[in-house]
């Protein structure tokens, strides 16, 4: 393919990735969305293959071969409530291969006017640096969100500073790199910091952070395509990095604000995460009361409204269904039926909205939080299931607790509340949940969907 046919294909395929991003922005055009961001990514390929320029044929259809069928087995395989692993492992792929781009065009530089030399040398720092970062930070990721590694902050004493000189460091090695035209020692000294630094970023970041962590991995990983489309003079991949290290840096700022988090902090690895004089070390105390299915049944029938507040049990359960079902079931019998979706409920952004969606509830009855949180105090009954850091009232009257300052669902303001767990183990973010002790809080044991199922059954 000659490289005006290349140029060509990859503006088209550029313009599909900006109107699949378009597209995934809504939930009834996410489908074409995908499809475009399918196609735009074929011609990419095609064209980067076949191109004039391109050398090893063989090896690259047997990489992909080799790597498309990994990819195809494991996306069938995983299921809903891995996703966010599955993408955080993606990352640290992208980041790793940004790396090894990095380290192979130093060591075969590709042709380079003699002043556009010291550029190169920047772009392969830069490139190896935001890649290094990536593939550990993202690496911890994924530990944290399978739950290899504890999700609660790790905290280094003088952590700040131990970043700060990370990066004081790596900047000085970057002079030194471009100041004596390409240091193989002064490149790995920089690789190995980065490698550390990703790591403890990400591990110092606490449970209840890790949604934005991972919208930033996203943004990171993006950066880390684009510096490799510099480094190997390739168009297509400086758009499609930037696109993705915008979006996701917008997304990140999206989350803090749902969060209540400041961008800065969250990114400079948990800083203001500092624990406080704080109440929350006393588990909260009181009584439980236990509620069974066939009571909640006969409290939701003589209910006029009810909230129901998913979170991640309600994916662990397969619940989605049994939910759907028994919303059908009061709204026929004249219940007013709203569902109430946090910004963080689940694992992944929007986890909540794609379930119901799948089991088919009107999207005009799922409500964001803030569109819900004032009628709180009219409602008869509340719904919780499987969402507990959601719900916690801790964020709003515990100063000191790790994740005050959150915006939660007031679900606590409603006449009553049930909630379906199957223990009184804590979160995510493994704080201790004080809803649960309240006098209008009542605990439906067990899995989600079984206790569901039989609630549906008396109703
Ligand atoms: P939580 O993680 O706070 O709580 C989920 C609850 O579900 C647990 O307490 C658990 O209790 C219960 N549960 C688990 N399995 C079942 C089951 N089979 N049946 C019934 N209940 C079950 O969920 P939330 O959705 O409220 O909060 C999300 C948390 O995840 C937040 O802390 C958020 O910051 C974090 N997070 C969110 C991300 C995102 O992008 N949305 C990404 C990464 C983290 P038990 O074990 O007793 O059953």
């Amino acid at each position: 393919m000659s490289h005006g046919i290349v140029t060509a294909a990859y503006i088209v395929a550029a313009i599909m990735f900006i109107l699949s991003l378009a597209g995934l922005s809504h939930q009834e055009s996410a489908k074409r969305g995908c499809y475009l961001g399918i196609a735009g990514m074929t011609i990419a390929l095609l064209a980067t293959v076949f191109s004039q320029d391109a050398h090893g044929l063989g090896w690259v259809i047997l990489a992909m071969i080799i790597g498309g069928a990994v990819g195809l087995y494991q996306a069938k395989k995983v299921e809903m409530t891995q996703m966010p692993e599955l993408i955080a492992m993606l990352h640290s792929f992208v980041g790793l291969a940004a790396v090894l781009v990095g380290f192979n065009s130093y060591i075969y530089p590709i042709d380079v006017a003699y002043d556009m030399h010291t550029i190169h040398l920047v772009e392969v720092f830069l490139g190896v640096f935001i890649g290094a970062v990536t593939f550990t930070g993202s690496l911890v990721a994924w530990g944290k969100l399978n739950g290899k590694i504890a999700s609660k902050p790790l905290v280094l004493p003088n952590r700040h500073l131990l970043n700060l000189g990370a990066l004081v460091v790596s900047l000085l090695l970057l002079f030194w790199f471009v100041g004596v035209g390409g240091s193989t020692f002064a490149l790995v000294v920089m690789t190995i910091i980065a490698l550390a630094f990703g790591y403890h970023l990400v591990a110092s970041i606490g449970g209840a952070d890790m949604p934005v962590v991972i919208s930033m991995l996203n943004s990171y990983s993006g950066w880390a395509a684009a510096a490799a489309g510099f480094m190997l003079n390739n168009d297509l991949l400086i758009v499609t990095g930037a696109l993705v290290g915008s979006s996701g840096a917008i997304l990140s700022y999206i989350m803090c604000q749902a969060m209540n988090r400041k961008f800065l902090s969250v990114i400079g690895g948990g800083f203001g995460s500092d624990p406080v004089a704080s109440s929350s070390d006393e588990a909260p105390a009181g009584e439980i009361q236990e509620i069974k299915p066939e009571a909640v049944a006969d409290m939701l029938k003589n209910a006029s409204s009810v909230i129901i507040t998913p979170g991640y049990g309600m994916a662990v359960a397969h619940a989605q269904n049994a939910v759907a079902s028994l919303t059908n079931k009061l709204r026929a019998q004249g219940v007013n039926v709203r569902f109430g979706i946090h910004p963080v409920a689940g694992r992944l952004p929007g986890h909540m909205n794609v379930l119901l969606a799948e089991a088919k509830v009107p999207y005009d009855i799922v409500l964001e939080m803030d569109e819900i949180n004032d009628d709180f105090p009219e409602t008869d009954v509340v719904l919780v299931i499987g969402a507990n850091d959601t719900v916690n009232p801790a964020a709003v009257t515990d100063p000191g607790s790790p994740i005050a300052g959150m915006p939660v669902l007031h679900v606590w303001e409603a006449q009553n509340v049930i909630v379906f767990k199957r223990s009184m183990k804590s979160g995510y973010a493994g704080v201790d949940n004080p809803l649960f002790y309240n006098e209008n809080t009542k605990m439906c044991f067990g899995d989600a969907k079984a206790t569901l199922e039989e609630v549906d059954k008396y109703v």
